[in-house]
């Protein structure tokens, strides 16, 4: 019965059910014990009276009881609520479909386990996803951009590329990418937290919008070309994208199939060592640059929307987007149009001194508070995560970029510098751990 009034979420609801249970489970057996007795004098009544609000009382109070206890058994880190309304945690999630789209990068349809609703999301965001991987001593958390869009979401994909190890070293190879495309199957179960990041696309501007990409930074792209042709059709989309060749390509054939359907898509593919098999594929042998875009996208613009003033999107690797970067802003394209999504993370351009340091004492003492451990940190030291993890404390992390927001922790006590400004956001009294170095003298940290 406790579960059942549990299952009732209005507290007031709840507490007038429970109090009416409670005063007929009482009322009714002293009533009848009355009349079995055949007691009729005024006490007797006046017993009935005050027993019955008297257990009222206390059943509505054992109501409201009954939802706080529930609320706060609904804290706990796994969220499976069914409908998915309450979905701000890790939620189950099982593999429906895994599908090769190239030589490298396969898709993954997932579905929640609870069956219920999951949130629609804005083309280029990404689901963080968590792993137990047997070897690995904790769970691995990886963040990978949602390559589909649907208008009423029904699933989410990832699309995985499987990273190597790097030639010429002994560096292992991808711990997460390849456990998804080795031991994750159809009908294994990940947990997911709900889709998050700043790297979208505002789907009712009529600004044209060029999706730059090579790789898998194709991923954001395919999301955001499907939801431009979905919502607002009129807009015109440039979708360069640049591959080795057709065996590394992925997703040609759906996205072409999308301009098909939208002829304000525009596609211009790249291939830089494209093989016999693929004439026909690409439109342009080598890779995608900025004079591409001055001497095709451009003259194409001009003609179809009367002016060269758009939105860049660039997602590929950290070579290919830097050189983007650079070209753009060469060319005159403001920064502020020009929106970018790092997977991997990149030497900072320039090493920044931890402002209001002197050489006297650039060793700071750190301070992590949960691990019990008073450490010194040095500029060559980097990071706070890659100092923490080279001092056997492995705080939660995922994308090493500002992006996805998992190694965020509170600090109590001192400031941070920040290598670049985060993406994600950033509580008060909170930083980000992948991205800042200390920059007071002593810096305490909630790990
Ligand atoms: C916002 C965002 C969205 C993303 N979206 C996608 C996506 O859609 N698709 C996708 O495939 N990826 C995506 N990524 C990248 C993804 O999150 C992972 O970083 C990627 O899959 C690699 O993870 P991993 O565990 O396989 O590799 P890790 O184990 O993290 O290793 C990364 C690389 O470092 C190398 N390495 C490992 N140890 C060493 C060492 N000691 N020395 C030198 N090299 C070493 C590995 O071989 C590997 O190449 C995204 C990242 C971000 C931040």
């Amino acid at each position: 019965m406790l579960e059942d009034i549990r299952q009732i979420s209005n507290p007031f609801v709840r507490a007038i059910t429970s109090g009416f249970f409670l005063s007929t489970l009482v009322t009714i057996p002293a009533t009848a014990a009355i009349f079995l007795v055949n007691l009729k004098n005024e006490s007797a009544y006046k017993f009935i009276f005050y027993a019955s609000i008297a257990s009222a009382t206390v059943g509505a109070m054992g109501g409201l009881a009954a939802g706080k206890s529930k609320s706060e058994t609904s804290k706990s880190p796994l969220v499976e609520a069914g409908g998915g309304i309450d979905w701000k945690d890790w939620r189950k999630f099982v593999v429906d479909r895994k599908v090769k789209e190239s030589e490298s990068i396969t898709s993954f349809y997932l579905k929640p386990v609870d069956g219920g609703m999951i949130p629609n999301f804005t083309p280029g965001q990404f689901l963080t996803i968590q792993l137990d991987i047997p070897e690995q001593s904790k769970p691995v958390i990886r963040t990978y951009s949602l390559s589909d869009y649907i208008e009423s979401t029904s699933h989410y994909r990832l699309s995985i590329k499987r990273e190597p190890a790097p030639p010429d070293t002994i560096a292992p190879a991808g711990i997460a990418s390849n456990f998804m495309h080795d031991h994750v199957h159809e009908s294994s179960v990940i947990l997911a937290k709900p889709p998050a990041g700043k790297f979208v696309l505002d789907v009712n501007s009529s600004q044209p919008a060029v999706l730059i990409s090579n790789g898998v930074g194709i991923t954001p792209m395919i999301s955001m070309a499907k939801a431009a042709g979905l919502l607002n059709p009129q807009r015109h989309i440039w979708f360069l994208h640049g591959a080795r060749d057709g065996s590394l390509h992925a997703f040609r054939d759906e996205v072409n199939a999308i301009a098909v359907s939208n002829p304000n898509l525009h596609i211009v593919y790249c291939y830089s060592r494209p093989s016999l098999t693929d004439e026909g594929n690409y439109q342009h042998k080598g890779y995608v640059d900025v004079d591409l875009i001055k001497n095709v996208v451009a003259p194409e613009m001009q003609n179809f929307y009367g002016s060269t003033d758009a939105e860049y999107f660039l997602c590929g690797s950290p070579s290919f987007m830097d050189s983007l970067r650079d070209g753009l802003r060469e060319w005159g394209v403001a920064d502020n149009k020009v929106l970018f999504e790092s997977f991997a993370k990149t030497k900072p351009k320039k090493v920044e001194q931890a402002q209001g340091l002197t050489q006297e004492h650039v060793s700071i003492e750190v301070v992590f508070s949960k691990s019990g451990k008073t450490l010194s940190w040095n500029p060559k030291d980097g990071t706070i995560l890659e100092f923490a993890e080279a001092n056997d404390i492995y705080p939660d992390h995922s994308c090493r970029v500002g992006v996805c927001g998992t190694c965020m922790c509170k600090i109590p006590e001192g400031d941070v510098d920040y290598e670049e400004t985060p993406t994600a956001s950033v509580d008060r009294g909170s930083v980000l751990i992948c991205i800042s170095k200390p920059k007071t003298a002593r810096v305490v940290l909630d790990i």
